[in-house]
């Protein structure tokens, strides 16, 4: 079945085209990633699936119900950003709740259960009393992820959440991502502009340039041109 379909969408910035007539199809449960230099429209489209921009034209769909004009709080979906900074005043529990201010945790579990299930999943069992200086960046990554999980969303979109990180830390995260995807299975879409990690994580990979997917494929078949 199709997660998350676009048809035709345009957006347009005064004399830009940040996304040209894109139309794609997002499988459930699938890792999609969009993958591009800078400025070829990545975080535009990521941010048109959100809701946090309209299309100039074109539909977008969730599940085949057109969410076009929906707004983010709506739709039924997670976002992190790379800079989507922790409350650096709030305990990583209380961050991870926060999560849960405008919608419930999935099947009415209490809010601190839920918290405690998300900080296991993704590897922060026993962290939840910490502030968020106190952990890596890839552990804090980790625990805006859990925030964005929270209300168990259908989508999830991650924005270059390893770009702040060294090579190191973004190889372990990378591989953790992968593995709560997979544990969830989620539909989950990330945008990079590090080749080598959109083919390392992805189900299918788009290749952007200049506002559209020049190629989708799965890592395997990607370069090979025809
Ligand atoms: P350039 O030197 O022109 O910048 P790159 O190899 O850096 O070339 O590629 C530019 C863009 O095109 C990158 O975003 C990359 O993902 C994409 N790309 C490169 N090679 C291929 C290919 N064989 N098939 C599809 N896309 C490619
Ligand atoms: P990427 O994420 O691949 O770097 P973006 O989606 O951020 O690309 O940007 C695509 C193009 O749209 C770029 O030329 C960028 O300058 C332009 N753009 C993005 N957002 C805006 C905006 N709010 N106003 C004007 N131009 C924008």
């Amino acid at each position: 079945p199709i997660t998350l379909e676009l048809e035709g969408v345009t957006r347009q910035y005064a004399e830009t085209t940040a996304v040209d007539d894109v139309s794609l199809a997002v499988r459930e449960g699938e890792f999609y990633t969009f993958v591009g230099p800078s400025g070829c429209g990545k975080t535009t489209t990521l941010r048109l699936i959100a809701g946090f921009e309209t299309p100039t034209s074109g539909t977008i769909r969730f599940r085949g119900e057109d969410v076009t004009g929906v707004p983010p709080e709506d739709r039924d979906v997670g976002v992190v950003f790379q800079n989507y900074a922790l409350f650096p005043h709030m305990t990583v529990a209380e961050n991870v709740a926060y999560g849960l201010t405008f919608a419930d945790a999935p099947g009415g579990v209490p809010d601190d259960v839920r918290v405690d299930e998300l900080l296991e999943l993704v590897d922060l069992e026993g962290m939840g009393e910490r502030e968020p200086d106190q952990l890596s960046g890839g552990q804090q990554q980790r625990v805006a992820i859990a925030r964005a999980l929270a209300p168990g969303p259908d989508v999830l979109l991650l924005d270059e959440p390893m770009s702040a990180l060294d090579a190191q830390l973004r190889e372990r995260l990378r591989i953790q991502v992968r593995e709560i995807q997979r544990e969830l299975g989620i539909t989950t879409i990330y945008v990079t502009h590090d080749q080598e990690e959109a083919l390392a994580v992805s189900d299918r990979v788009a290749v952007m340039r200049d506002g559209k997917p020049e190629q989708v494929a799965p890592p395997r078949t990607i370069y090979r041109r025809p």
